[in-house]
């Protein structure tokens, strides 16, 4: 299962990311971070990388 890691420079805190993988992704402050890396199997991480308007989002094996 790919990990999720955020570019914390890039991101805008849009919130895209923590609407489509709440298990995931929690924005604070702005900035999204990381709360279960191991969570993209209960929604679809990829789809979150796609939509982020920054391009912010990586998956890492
Ligand atoms: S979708 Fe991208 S810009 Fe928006 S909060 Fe998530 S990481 Fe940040």
């Amino acid at each position: 299962m790919p990990t999720p890691v955020i570019d914390i420079a890039a991101c805008e805190g849009c919130g895209t990311c923590e609407a489509l993988c709440p298990d995931v992704f929690e924005v604070v402050d702005e900035k999204a971070t990381v709360i279960n890396p191991d969570g993209c199997d209960t929604c679809d991480c990829q789809e979150a990388v796609d939509s982020c308007p920054v391009g912010a989002i990586t998956l890492e094996d």
